[in-house]
């Protein structure tokens, strides 16, 4: 099947130039290191290229120093517009308004969020758990259970600087 296929590919360009060579080899490495090697390299590349906003100063005392902006102060707080929240740092969809309510913390609150996006870790203090961006560790807030808020009874306390709103595409 695939080595036949290769087979036939290397008579075809059977040349003295050196090149050809390489690139002969190149494919024959890919084929007897197995697949996983090549799928683990290009998600390495693209781990690499990926690129991050650059954070003001501001930014960076919440989402790399894991700061918690005052309440009441944030963008989003009393915010209820249709959208996805992004993280601020890296553009990954972090929550959806639907999942937004009104927990009068002076926070935005979320009971639940895309699912996936949000990593729980022990806090520092010992006693809370901190919520950052799965995919690129940006600090978030953190995530209360069993308050009873919503049927979830799941508050995610989120700073509002961590995050970019993006509206939902109104309707044609
Ligand atoms: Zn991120």
């Amino acid at each position: 099947m695939m080595s036949i296929n290769f087979e036939k590919q290397s008579t075809l360009d059977e040349t003295s130039n050196p090149e050809s060579i390489k690139g002969r080899q190149c494919i024959t490495d890919w084929f007897f290191t197995g697949h996983s090697m090549v799928v683990i390299g290009d998600f390495l590349a693209s781990k690499e290229k990926q690129e991050y906003r650059k954070l003001t100063k501001e930014e960076e005392e919440i989402i790399v120093d894991k700061g918690t902006e005052a309440p009441f102060t944030g963008e989003y707080y009393a915010f209820w517009k249709r959208g996805t929240y992004a993280c601020k740092r890296c553009g990954a969809a972090l929550y959806r308004s639907e999942s937004k309510f009104e927990a009068d913390c002076g926070w935005p609150s979320f009971d639940d969020e895309i699912p996936g996006a949000v990593k729980r870790l022990p806090d520092a203090d010992g006693v809370r758990t901190e919520i950052q961006c799965a995919n690129c560790g940006a600090h978030l807030g953190h995530v209360f259970l069993g308050e009873g808020f919503t049927k979830k009874n799941v508050r995610h306390c989120v700073n509002s600087i961590s995050m970019d709103f993006i509206p939902d595409k109104s309707e044609p």
